[in-house]
């Protein structure tokens, strides 16, 4: 029978499969119930693969033998429903590109927090060594466009738990997954076991030639390696804990970690890295194991490690001015990832936070709070959650709705030492298209109204 793949979803993801199908001669349709960027919709057309936007044609799409389903859309869209009560089955873009990869091999990189981080660090560190390396999953362009118009012998993929759900048969040949913290429950029917065996997909299929890199610091991670017998070979890296593998480690202390795996490694300074705090140490430790189980020389791991600045929106130092240091933490959408932020903190804080709970649990954050922050802003359109939380643990609690009283309600308690950071612990729909606009409006005020 002739293939017929279907495409639900027409965002980079989406468009990446659907122009590899078509590259690869099969007959092919593209839907989205929403509207397709512009951008997109020229390169389906200039690939002629065939789409719709504004709806789903369910007779076409039923009549599909197999069908690709963009991260995005969750498993409980009546589409995908009525999709699989017909038994069609449903993958990832993952699941399907890795098909005709031919003979590269993967650098899988997923976790609740720190994925762009390491995944951008490992493709640097392979870069700047001259492999010939391709990045991409949820960061950069897809990994089934990169397949479908370049040649590459590495893939560097940051995974979401999204895309491991629809992948069956890919393999990791080096997989690294950071941590497992509460996130996304609304999708995994509020149960954190879901997304916990989401997480754990990323060592499906992996051979004993294979690498597996993980936190053992993260006892949700170590409880499941006792229910799930590895066939790879174990790389943990860890700050607190001791295991010793055999394969390769890495371990933190006394400021600074050596990472290694068989005869090869490399020791690294953190305080020389201009990346800070522990997560930044976890996120070089698991990406140093990385580069050197594909085999990088430890000189070449260390010079890209020390040359490696923060990613837009995480723990991005954006100017000091009158001895204000003022932090572009944006991304951080959790209370886990603002965990860290504060561990890093090491002037007083002032602290813009809010946005969109997602039902968090603010319990974690207090000792620091307490310890460092002296004001919190709250920025968002309902802030009576986070003020009542903090209310006997901050000394100084602003209530604002825009940016603009956020920043000047920052700008008036920060003393000169102090560092104002924006790290939210919440998503930023209710005044925000999304993260990254807030952090670029954050230091665009910064720019130009702090001199
Ligand atoms: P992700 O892609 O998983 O969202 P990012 O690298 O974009 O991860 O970082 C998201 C947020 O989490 C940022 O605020 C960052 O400072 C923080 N973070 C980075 N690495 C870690 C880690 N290992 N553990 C916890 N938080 C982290």
């Amino acid at each position: 029978m002739a293939k017929r793949i279907v495409v639900l979803g027409g965002g980079i993801s989406g468009y990446g499969s659907a122009i590899l199908a078509k590259k690869q001669g099969l007959e092919v349709f593209l839907s989205d119930a929403g509207t397709i960027s512009p951008l997109y919709r020229q390169r389906l057309e200039q690939w002629g693969v065939e789409y719709e936007q504004g709806g789903h044609t369910m007779e076409r799409i039923l009549a599909a033998t197999e069908v690709i389903k963009s991260p995005g859309i969750p498993d409980t869209a009546p589409v995908v429903v009525a999709i699989r009560e017909r038994g069609i089955p449903v993958i990832s873009e993952m699941e399907f590109a890795c098909r005709y990869m031919g003979s590269a091999r993967t650098i899988c990189i997923t976790g609740s927090n720190g994925k762009t981080t390491t995944t951008s660090l490992i493709f640097k560190i392979l870069s700047d060594a001259g492999y010939n390396v391709s990045l991409g999953g949820n960061i950069g362009e897809s990994f089934a466009y990169s397949v479908a118009t370049g040649s590459y012998d590495w893939y560097v993929l940051e995974l979401s738990s999204f895309q491991l759900d629809g992948m069956f048969d890919f393999r990791a040949n080096i997989a690294v997954l950071m941590n497992i913290t509460p996130d996304h429950l609304d999708r995994y029917g509020y149960c954190f076991q879901n997304y916990v065996d989401s997480k754990m997909r990323i060592v499906q299929n992996q051979k004993s030639n294979d690498y597996f890199i993980y936190s053992a610091d993260d006892e949700v991670i170590v409880r499941e390696l006792d229910k799930h017998p590895l066939r790879s070979r174990e790389l943990p890296f860890m700050a607190h804990s001791a295991v010793a593998s055999g394969a390769g480690d890495a371990f933190l202390a006394g400021g600074s970690f050596t990472a290694r795996v068989g005869d090869s490694s490399v020791e690294i300074a953190t305080d020389k890295m201009q990346i800070k705090g522990l997560h930044n140490a976890y996120d070089a430790m698991a990406a140093a194991l990385a580069a050197l189980a594909a085999g990088v020389e430890g000189s070449q791991v260390a010079e890209s490690i020390y040359n490696f600045s923060p990613v837009e929106h995480r723990l991005e130092p954006v100017a000091e001015v009158g001895g204000v240091l003022y932090i572009n933490d944006s991304k951080a959408t959790n209370v886990d990832s603002v965990w860290y932020a504060l561990e890093s903190m090491t002037r007083p804080v002032v602290w813009i936070a809010g946005g969109t709970d997602k039902g968090n649990d603010y319990t974690p954050l207090k000792e620091f709070a307490a310890e460092k922050v002296h004001t919190l802003v709250c920025m968002g359109l309902d802030n009576d959650k986070l003020m009542r939380e903090f209310k006997d643990i901050v000394p100084n609690i602003i209530s604002t709705d825009s940016l603009e009283a956020a920043m000047e309600a920052a700008r008036g308690a920060a003393k000169a030492g102090d560092a104002v950071l924006l790290s939210p612990a919440c998503a930023s729909f209710d005044l925000f298209k999304n993260y990254c606009q807030r952090g670029e409006l954050f230091k665009a005020w910064v720019v130009e109204n702090v001199k």
